[in-house]
């Protein structure tokens, strides 16, 4: 993060500080600050502003005399482009914080600390508006404590993140003036971020919220007005007799006169409010299953989703109650949910209130509120610092969330039996466990060697890892822990830690302490080597040997960290006869089965082991290939099933002018997870050729630590390209084209996993082979006969690409060197081709301004003839048989791609020998997918009409998929060689099949 690249030298030198008083504090006894808050506000929502006054009562409880106070100004996060939150916002390609005006952006101002009526120095930090630093006037000593106090004024920002407003909906979420914590290891200043939450000093709060008397407000703490009380019941009795809701939504207007809501509440460390005149609010109760205390529950929505809503005092009890069963007594009296208009996520927790986001359905709606209301416990009275440890909360609360959703909805699989239909059987789905959707999200990242540990500061994760391993990946290797120590183990090790550290600040360290006291064992392989690693485990059944009458089975752990292993011998009917969990153990162990009759034995049979790889799980004891599964066809592609070797077959069917139609099968043998080694072949039968053709393709991937990815590709590709019968005297003339290309790619390590800059080194060899046959059916007139072109091609590139939200870029320079060793007279050519895109963003659209600048020249030998491995200006020059296309027989027609000039009208130009020039395509802003385009070029040799060396050309184009398929209308353009008789002529198109090729696109995808 930006806070990080440019770090402020006071944060630094603070840290350093703190960081050597540590030597001496650390060891000593647990303590934490307390912060308290009276606020006074007052909501104008005329001017969607709110103005109030904060009284802050800060306790220094630690050993060390404060001479300064860090304080949070959140609201300035959306104060300007340039804040750390905006940052990260384009980081994660959401352009619209970016591109707002002014006025729908947000900052707090009209602050004047003061302690004791002394005016308080404040410090901005240099490039954070939202973090200051206030000067005491005098230090606090340890023990004591002081009043801060101060007016402020928020202009809220529409909903970019968390706080703002639609229309009269109010997200009132980090928005007073806050102290950061000072703890242990000292202060935690941090500026407010969309990915990354929160740390925050416990404390009491007396908040007092006056707005018109007709919102519906709800709010953490306990509401003190009893009027105020009664008025939610009354509308709670009235939501209750409401058969349809309407399907207006629109906002009422707001009453003249104020009402001012008075909230109390110890022991939480934030405070949040959402108001809304719109609101429905149904109320009700929850009895808690150990003391049997009353909770009183509120939710609150608008006609837009009630039709889920009405259920939602059901799912919202149901939270508070299974995790007061299962972690530790829910400690307040009110739990409230609200439908909010959020732009993080599907829901946010404070302190008993949850704002929820759009909802799809009843279960997920009923998912998201336990996920939220879960975070009381997980963020709200368990305290961790989510900004770094983010597992500690997320985590641990979506390892929570899953249990949940398994009691309530599970019948065993991940597609319920009543949710089952003919596509999700087509693809195969109704084999997985359920929850197993989440161990493919996991292996999304880890599969594709994109994996970060678990325990990763929560902005330096990727955004597809922020859900994929934070979330994700915690909960699964949580729930191998409760496999491992048993649930009823696990669970009272939980309830240990929460009413031991109940608002408090758990460490990781601390955590960990805990679970290795309660349970007398070292479990350094979970919290070291699970959560500390970016790997994932994997076990595989080495062999198996019957020794004195007992089955021994030896397991080897392949991944280098630590892990026990869950092994079972399955019997005849798929039933366990045998199950053992052993000790975790690095390399290899050996396990005992005492009876016989297993027909194989299975590592991780129940899917609680996150694995990076399922296909070495399983040996049978009997039949030959005991280690590979037997094979499994699956139609169309379909996930990897651990015990079935699958073979994905899915029918293919093409067209060319030269084959005709074309029908065949894709063959491939993995879809999802990615594996290490992926191949495909495509057999197609061509209609008018009357021959077979196709193509095959074999990709084996690395991820070794010094470089990034390494990609080797091996491919063959076969087909037409002439095809003419009915020619004078009987002639047939056919021609097929035959390639094949071996290279590698090397893409370099980037400067961290967020970058959004590759750089790619690469090497090819492809050889090609032209087959031209003329057969005399009249054999007087002529002599068959046939002639075979072969060429040699190394390929040598560099691509550097900059990927970033807006103005992104990219490099590309390639040298080729061709030849043909069959030729006696040996033809040779250096070929140096460079191209540089730029994208100019100038909305909140995708749509951007293209630019494509290019220059290329040519060495050849005189006896160089194949004219056609020159450039081209049109696209359309494609000799190393990359790209598809519909008639190369005739390659001056409708089709181009983007290659060498790239000019959109046919020039007809394919021997030039050095090439420069730029192309221009402006899409315009409106929802139609029209634009403009502008091609230019110089080139030095010149075979057209006027004798021009400069050529132009533009007119309108429709990106129907931006770069995919796009077709061209040419207004002007230069006459050549050929006269078109029709506009039809002119008129193009380019159509990309390998990136619309599902073994492609599936790696081809953005998937940060
Ligand atoms: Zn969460």
């Amino acid at each position: 993060m930006m806070y990080r690249k440019v770090p402020i030298t006071s944060i630094l030198a603070t840290v350093l500080l703190i960081s050597l008083c540590n030597v001496k504090t650390y060891a000593q006894k647990y303590w934490q600050q307390r912060v308290n808050y009276q606020i006074n506000v007052k909501l104008d929502d005329q001017k969607h502003e709110l103005h109030g006054d904060i009284i802050i009562t800060y306790h220094n409880n630690s050993n060390t005399a404060l001479s300064e106070i860090w304080m949070h100004l959140w609201p300035n996060a959306y104060k300007n482009d340039k804040t750390a939150f905006a940052i990260q916002q384009l980081e994660n390609l959401s352009r619209g914080f970016h591109y707002a005006d002014e006025s729908k952006r947000g900052y707090i101002d009209s602050l004047d600390f003061k302690i004791k009526e002394q005016k308080v120095l404040v410090l901005e930090s240099e490039g954070f508006p939202d973090i200051a630093k206030l000067i005491l006037p005098q230090t606090l000593a340890p023990g004591d404590s002081l009043i801060i106090s101060t007016p402020f004024r928020v202009k809220l920002p529409n909903s970019f993140s968390r706080l703002g407003h639609v229309k009269t909906a109010y997200q009132i979420t980090q928005w007073y003036p806050k102290p950061a914590v000072f703890d242990a290891s000292g202060w935690h200043p941090i500026p407010y971020l969309d990915q990354g939450e929160f740390y925050s000093e416990y404390g009491n709060y007396d908040v007092k919220i006056t707005l018109p008397e007709n919102y519906v407000v709800g709010a953490t703490g306990v509401l003190q007005n009893a009027s105020e009380l009664t008025f939610l019941d009354r509308l709670s009795d009235s939501t209750k007799k409401i058969k349809n809701f309407s399907e207006v939504d629109t906002f009422p207007a707001s009453s003249t006169t104020y009402k001012t809501l008075h909230y109390l509440q110890n022991n939480i460390h934030d405070f949040a409010w959402f108001a809304d005149k719109r609101f429905h609010v149904l109320s009700s109760e929850v009895e808690l299953p150990k003391s049997k205390r009353k909770v009183k529950t509120y939710v609150m929505f608008t006609n837009k989703y009630a039709k889920y809503w009405k259920d939602a005092s059901k799912y919202l009890n149901d939270a508070v109650y299974y995790y007061s069963l299962w972690v530790g007594e829910y400690p307040y009296n009110y739990c409230t949910a609200v439908d909010g208009a959020l732009s993080a996520g599907a829901g946010m927790e404070y302190p008993m209130v949850t704002v929820i986001g759009e909802t799809g359905d009843g279960k997920t709606l009923d998912q998201v509120i336990a996920h939220e209301v879960g975070h009381n416990w997980f963020y709200g009275i368990l305290g961790s610092n989510e900004r770094e440890y983010g597992w500690m909360d997320e985590g641990i609360n979506s390892f929570y969330e899953n249990r949940y959703m398994k009691l309530k909805y599970s019948d065993g699989f991940m597609i319920n039996k009543k949710n089952r239909n003919a596509f999700t059987k087509l693809l195969g789905l109704h084999y997985f466990p359920f929850g197993y959707e989440l161990y493919l999200t996991q292996q999304l990242s880890s599969s594709q060697g994109k994996a970060q540990a678990i325990n990763t500061h929560a902005e330096e994760f990727t955004y597809l890892n922020y859900a994929a391993i934070m979330y994700t990946k915690t909960s699964l290797v949580l729930a191998y822990l409760e496999e491992y120590l048993g649930v009823e183990k696990f669970d009272s090790v939980m309830q240990t830690y929460y009413n031991e550290w109940k608002f408090k600040h758990p460490q990781p360290a601390d955590i960990q302490a805990l679970f290795e006291r309660e349970t007398g064992e070292k479990l350094d392989w979970f919290f070291n080597d699970i959560i500390n690693s970016k790997k994932d485990i994997d076990f595989k059944i080495a062999n198996i040997k019957k020794v004195n009458n007992q089955l021994q089975v030896k397991v080897k752990n392949t991944s280098g960290i630590a892990g026990p292993v869950l092994i079972s011998s399955i019997d005849k009917k798929n039933k366990a006869i045998e199950s053992y969990k052993t000790q975790a153990f690095y390399e290899s162990t050996y396990v005992y089965f005492d009876s016989l009759k297993a027909k194989k034995i299975v590592v991780d049979p129940g899917y609680i082991i996150p694995e990076s790889n399922r296909n070495n799980n399983s040996v049978r004891l009997h039949g030959p290939l005991k280690k590979i599964e037997p094979l499994r066809l699956q139609l169309f592609g379909g996930l990897n099933r651990p015990d079935k070797t699958t073979l994905n077959v899915s029918p293919a069917i093409g067209y060319n002018t030269s084959d005709g139609v074309l029908a065949g099968l894709t063959l491939y043998n993995n879809f999802f997870p990615f594996k290490k080694l992926e191949w495909t072949v495509l057999p197609m039968y061509g209609f008018k050729s009357e021959r077979m053709n196709g193509a095959a393709q074999i990709i084996h991937h690395v991820y070794p630590e010094r470089v990034a990815e390494i990609e080797t590709k091996f491919s063959l590709y076969s087909f037409s390209d002439v095809n003419k019968k009915n020619e004078p005297y009987g002639l047939e003339v056919y021609n097929r084209f035959f390639k094949t290309s071996l290279g590698t790619e090397v893409t370099l390590k980037p400067s961290s996993a967020r970058s959004r800059i590759s750089n790619k080194l690469s090497y090819r060899f492809v050889f090609t082979q032209e087959s031209l046959n003329y057969n005399y059916r009249d054999s007087i007139v002529g002599v068959d006969y046939s002639t075979e072109t072969p060429n040699f091609y190394h390929q040598f590139k560099y691509n550097r690409a900059n990927n970033r939200a807006i103005n992104a870029n990219s490099f590309m320079l390639m040298y080729e060197y061709a030849n043909n060793y069959q030729k006696l007279n040996k033809e040779y050519h250096h070929k140096i081709f460079a191209v540089f895109k730029q994208k100019i963003n100038y909305n909140n659209s995708r749509k951007a301004i293209l630019i494509r600048a290019f220059a290329g020249t040519i060495f050849a030998n005189a006896s160089r003839t194949n004219a056609s491995n020159f450039f081209s200006l049109s696209g359309n020059n494609d000799y190393t048989y990359d790209k598809a296309f519909f008639d190369r027989n005739n390659l001056n027609r409708n089709q181009m791609h983007e290659l060498d000039g790239a000019f959109k009208a046919n020039t007809f130009m394919p021997t030039q020998r050095q090439i420069i020039g730029v192309n221009v395509k402006a899409p315009f802003t409106s929802r139609f997918p029209v634009g403009v385009y502008a091609d230019a070029a110089y080139s030095n040799e010149k075979q057209k009409i006027n004798g021009s060396t400069l050529d132009l050309g533009f007119g309108v184009y429709m990106p129907i998929v931006a770069d995919v398929i796009e077709v061209y209308f040419p207004i002007f353009y230069e006459q050549r060689l050929y006269s078109t008789s029709s506009y039809k002529e002119v008129i193009r198109f380019m159509i990309d099949f390998q990136l619309l090729q599902p073994q492609n696109l599936k790696r081809s995808l953005q998937l940060f």
